[in-house]
């Protein structure tokens, strides 16, 4: 293979080292949590399950379990890589979901707070699941953009069908929202049960995390600040 490769040559390779090879001539980070759609062609996506399939089949017989004779193991491989691409990694696939932005027309200035949002999301250090809620708070002002409050919920899961850390989640969906509302004050609280906490290691049921982000009007404003809590804490 040539050291630069065009789009002929790398149609000989497996769908992954076709993607990788662009996002690293991009010079773009491809990270568990980062959206990588923008490098993926059409068609490629069934392939890649197709290849995520065969590594599962390897990953299974590694672990000295037979398939051929096992009809509860028979298909395992080629679900969990459906379940992988399409449904709970999803969101490094495919592109954000369309969202139409409003001119803030009646100059709505009140903080306002969607949530609870469920979140379903897996930590990246054990791929296990982390299921939780998150609250937005927002302040808008008359330059703001205002998105439908569906629009919320989809951004925020696009966000985290991903293997995820949940602080970098949090962050992630601050800074996609900063930037298509933009507004005056913006505030985020995720609280989440970390399965890997059950599952193995301690098996500590301990396992809820809660953290938050403050931009904006809730970071000077302490009075914002504990009204945005406080509403929370109401709203259960
Ligand atoms: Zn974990």
């Amino acid at each position: 293979m040539p050291l630069v490769r065009n789009e002929d040559d790398l149609s000989r390779l497996p769908a992954s080292e076709r993607i990788r090879y662009r996002l690293v001539g991009a010079d773009r980070r491809y990270h568990a949590n980062d959206n990588i759609s923008a490098f993926i062609r059409e068609g490629e996506l069934a392939e890649l399950k197709g290849e995520v399939e065969q590594r599962l089949k390897g990953v299974l017989e590694a672990l000295v379990i037979d398939t051929d004779s096992d009809h509860n193991t028979n298909d395992t491989a080629m679900r969990v890589a459906k379940m992988f691409v399409d449904e709970v990694f999803k969101g490094r696939y495919v592109a954000m979901p369309s969202v139409t932005e409003f001119p803030n027309i009646e100059r709505l200035n009140e903080l306002m707070i969607v949530g609870p949002v469920k979140v379903r999301s897996a930590c990246s250090h054990h791929l296990c699941p982390i299921l939780g809620r998150v609250w937005i708070g927002l302040l808008p002002n008359e330059h703001s953009n205002l998105i439908g409050l569906s629009k919320y919920a989809r951004i925020c899961d696009w966000i985290m069908s991903r293997p995820q850390i949940q602080e970098e989640a949090v962050t992630m969906l601050a800074n996609e929202l900063q930037e298509r509302v933009k507004p005056d004050g913006l505030a985020i609280v995720m609280e989440a049960d970390h399965f890997c906490m059950h599952w193995r290691g301690v098996k500590d049921d301990e396992s809820m995390m809660t953290n938050s982000v403050m931009r904006g009007a809730f970071l000077k404003d302490a009075n914002l600040r504990r009204e945005f809590l406080s509403l929370l804490s109401k709203k259960g």
